[in-house]
């Protein structure tokens, strides 16, 4: 039998409710499953689930598959009266309110105390710092160990800086364990199609047949992100990539995470982010980048070198004089002038940053935006057969927040979906 594990599946189901269909397994499509099953309607009725998508978790590494390539940490750019975002990210205090509020932040740091770093998850001191700006957003003030630093404690050219406990996630860790909770969940009941869909109305194509069974979906969960630029019946032209660019580099002794934000975040992610993400294996990713529009999927040489130039100023310590071996011949004068003495030390115009023997894999990725944020909402029903439903529920475009959010908007994806059904 087919089930969650597996890779692709051609199973279809027989029995004789209707389906749900939850389009899309990156980060969005895995936590809405999860919730869907954890639900008492899906644990007392037990309808077919399947899930279908293009890509999975173990699939090598593709721009158009935002969730694997995210740093990712948690670090809302929720607005001060953004009250929706806030409620997604949000982290409460650790009392009652924690049975009953699933969001990003609680569910991820109680799955942290639980599971340790075999969750996919790391507990540090984050760092956060502003140029041009004298303000933090109130949403961190609800982490623990919230604290302003002190002007004496901060780099000169820093005008505000605060720290306090957040979160990074290992991608890869994080979505096999979303595999195998549904797995569990469902008593591997369900079905994971490799299978692109070029609309909604082919759902009820033999080939979606083939799949999910001739009984038209009772819903469909759209968790396309990017995709749904594309997606027929959906094709959403407010969504737009924003490329980004970020470096995996080995580094093990780095076990705080440091941002700085250049300019306003502008209600999202304005401004120039510079980051720091160490992950529990010792790999830490270094960004960034937000290139809006730009399709390009492969990195650029001068973005590169630029990260490895900003992250060294928000973090030295990436760089100890006895950590880094430094390269044996200059990048323009190969054989002829070996480099000595420390690579910080060196000149400015040195053309091979003194990051780069550590560079492990440099990978660019499209996150998922859109003009009026993360689309959470009902749609219009389509008729798959004539006089027969199917409700559709968006849960796309979350941008650069999908990872921290991802709770909060499968919560209300899934109360939506009851809602409908
Ligand atoms: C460089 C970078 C850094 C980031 N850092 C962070 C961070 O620190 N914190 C944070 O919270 N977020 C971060 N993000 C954003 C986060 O990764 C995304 O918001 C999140 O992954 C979106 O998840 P998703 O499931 O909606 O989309 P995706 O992961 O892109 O998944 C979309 C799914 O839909 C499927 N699909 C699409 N169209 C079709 C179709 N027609 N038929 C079948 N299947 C289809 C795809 O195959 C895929 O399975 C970052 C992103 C990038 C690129």
């Amino acid at each position: 039998m087919a089930s969650a594990s597996a890779s692709a599946t051609t199973s279809t189901s027989t029995g004789t409710q209707r389906p749900i269909v939850i389009l899309g397994a990156g980060v969005i499509g895995l936590t809405t499953a999860v919730q869907l099953l954890e639900s008492e309607f899906y644990q007392s009725t037990r309808p077919p689930v399947h899930i279908v998508t293009d890509h999975l978790p173990n699939d090598p590494l593709d721009a158009k598959y935002a969730s694997t390539i995210a740093g990712a940490h948690h670090l809302s750019f929720a607005d001060d009266n953004d009250e929706r975002q806030r409620r997604w990210d949000r982290k409460s205090p650790l009392d009652d309110r924690l049975t009953e509020s699933r969001t990003a932040f609680l569910i991820m740091y109680e799955e942290w105390r639980k599971l340790g770093e075999s969750s996919g998850l790391m507990a540090l001191k984050q760092t956060e710092m502003f140029v041009g700006e004298t303000k933090h957003l109130e949403i961190y003030e609800e982490h623990p160990d919230f604290t302003v630093i002190e002007e004496s404690q901060r780099p000169k050219y820093v005008d505000h800086a605060v720290s306090f406990t957040s979160l990074t996630m290992t991608p890869l860790v994080y979505l096999n364990r979303l595999l195998t909770r549904i797995n569990a969940l469902s008593e591997h009941q369900v079905f994971i199609h490799r299978h692109h869909l070029s609309s909604l109305s082919a759902l009820s194509h033999p080939s979606s047949q083939a799949i999910i069974g001739d009984r038209p979906p009772s819903a469909v969960i759209v968790c396309t992100g990017i995709g749904a630029l594309t997606l027929g019946g959906v094709e959403d032209q407010t969504v737009v990539p924003a490329r980004g660019q970020v470096i995996k580099v080995r580094a093990p002794w780095i076990r705080s995470g440091y941002t700085r934000q250049v300019g306003s975040l502008t209600g999202s992610e304005g401004g120039e982010r510079t980051y720091v993400i160490p992950r529990p294996d010792g790999e830490v990713i270094l960004g960034g980048t937000r290139e809006i529009g730009d399709w390009f999927p492969y990195p650029r040489e001068e973005t590169s070198q630029d990260i490895l130039r900003r992250v060294l100023e928000i973090c030295p310590d990436l760089c100890p004089k006895h950590k880094i071996a430094p390269p044996l011949v200059q990048a323009q004068n190969q054989m002829e002038k070996p480099i000595t003495g420390h690579p910080l030390d060196r000149d400015e115009g040195t053309a091979i940053s003194p990051l780069q023997s550590l560079v492990v894999q440099t990978l660019v990725g499209f996150r998922p935006s859109r003009e009026l944020g993360t689309r959470l909402e009902r749609g219009p029903d389509l008729e798959l057969e004539e006089g027969i439903q199917t409700a559709v529920i968006y849960n796309y475009g979350h941008g650069g927040a999908g990872w921290q959010s991802c709770w909060g908007t499968a919560e209300d994806a899934v109360d939506l979906l009851l809602q409908a059904i």
